[in-house]
């Protein structure tokens, strides 16, 4: 019997790999992404509607507005298409938490507002949040997980029919992208994606006009509220005050030279919440 070639399939691996590589945003990092857009930003978009739902979700108000003004703001420095961005306020004082879904799908609970203090602390909060989703961290994620669902079988078996996946796999898949605490299971996102998330959201909120210092500034409050019997669930997911300080006062004279560009008119640090 003739012996089949492997170049063909050496090609098609070769495209495949190069199909799934990514570049992070401002740091450039390259990453390995397997999850094509047209599978995650449905998910995303399904599972933030079905958390919302169990959620008391601000329409209007004050504070619902400034969250979609800051959420144009910065979404308009990370200057992506491929996202359909939405921003909603959950009305929940207890929670200090913020969290991303892929597709451009932010929420933040109304416990985090004090922490935030002023406009400023919010853009930047919110930015993180965008980095995660500009830099498609729940998209590599998954691409890791395949592992867990028995690799690209486990993706075609979601891909024909979402029924197939066991519970189990099922509560990898929406942890992976986010909605770990929905499930029951959390999967925090790595300490590098932390930083990359903090240093995307410090050159955004200063592109959008806001003070990057207060990127810094805002892990002092955070440090403090966490220092009670009950840890924000922000912190729970998102480790090392000395190391972020450290990354962001890197990163801090670029982005004031960002900041001094495009600063807004009016006063971004004036207290709002305590
Ligand atoms: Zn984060």
């Amino acid at each position: 019997m003739r012996k089949l070639s492997t170049w063909p399939l050496v090609a098609i691996l070769a495209t495949w790999v190069v199909l799934a590589c990514t570049k992070v945003p401002i740091l450039g990092r390259h990453q390995f992404n397997v999850i094509p857009d047209a599978i995650l930003l449905p998910l995303g978009a399904s599972a933030y509607q079905s958390t919302l739902s169990s959620l008391k979700v601000a329409r209007k108000g004050e504070e619902h507005e400034m969250v979609q003004t800051i959420g144009d703001r910065i979404a308009k420095v990370a200057g992506s298409q491929r996202h359909d961005w939405e921003y909603s306020l959950v009305d929940d004082t207890d929670t200090i938490n913020a969290w991303a879904l892929p597709g451009g799908k932010i929420a933040l609970h109304s416990g985090i507002l004090p922490v935030c203090a002023n406009e400023a602390g919010l853009a930047f909060i919110m930015a993180h949040e965008i980095g995660h989703v500009v830099a498609r961290h729940g998209s590599e994620r998954l691409s890791q997980q395949l592992v867990v669902l028995g690799g690209l079988t486990g993706l075609n078996a979601y891909l024909d029919n979402r029924t197939e996946l066991s519970t189990e796999q099922q509560a990898v898949v929406l942890a992976a992208v986010g909605v770990g605490a929905e499930v029951g299971l959390v999967l925090p996102y790595s300490r590098k994606h932390e930083r990359e998330a903090d240093v995307i959201g410090m050159m955004y909120m200063a592109g959008a006009g806001y003070p990057p210092k207060q990127s810094i500034v805002i892990w002092n409050r955070m440090k403090r509220a966490g220092s009670g019997s009950s840890v924000p669930a922000f912190l729970s997911t998102h480790p090392s005050y000395d190391e972020r300080h450290q990354t962001l006062r890197q990163w801090l004279p670029q982005a004031k030279r960002r900041y001094e560009r495009n600063k807004l008119s009016h006063d971004t640090t004036e207290t709002l919440w305590q």
